[in-house]
């Protein structure tokens, strides 16, 4: 090892990766091997879909690059790291909860209700 990098320490991740230590939460990346069907940003719940089109895969590990019908989060980018999925719901959020693709919507949505499908780890 170079003196100059810093050592990689810690538990692997899901996708067999290891986890930097000591690095900051925006690091941390997004692993969701305990709810591969949901979407990290917004808690919608892809589980009527096939799995191949979760937003990451059937384990939670491989990114669609698709787009989530209800916040808009490209899977793979915003939601790469919990940090970054916070961010992405937060400006969701303060931009009133919007539909990607408003034909999806269900007509009882409640944000605040869909979010608790999240969890904690997450939020
Ligand atoms: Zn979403």
């Amino acid at each position: 090892m170079r003196a100059d990098r810093p050592e990689i320490t810690g538990a692997p991740d899901p996708a067999g990766l290891p986890t930097p230590a000591g690095l900051p939460d925006s690091t941390e990346r997004a692993a969701r091997p305990d709810c591969p069907s949901l979407c990290l940003v917004c808690g919608f719940d892809y589980r009527d879909q096939p799995p191949a089109d979760w937003p990451w895969g059937p384990a939670g590990t491989d990114p669609s690059f698709g787009f989530c019908v209800c916040c808009g989060t490209e899977f793979g980018y915003a939601d790469a790291t919990l940090a970054g999925s916070r961010r992405a719901r937060k400006a969701w959020a303060e931009g009133g909860h919007r539909w990607h693709d408003p034909a999806a919507r269900s007509e009882n949505f409640d944000p605040a209700e869909q979010l608790k499908a999240l969890p904690d780890r997450i939020r």
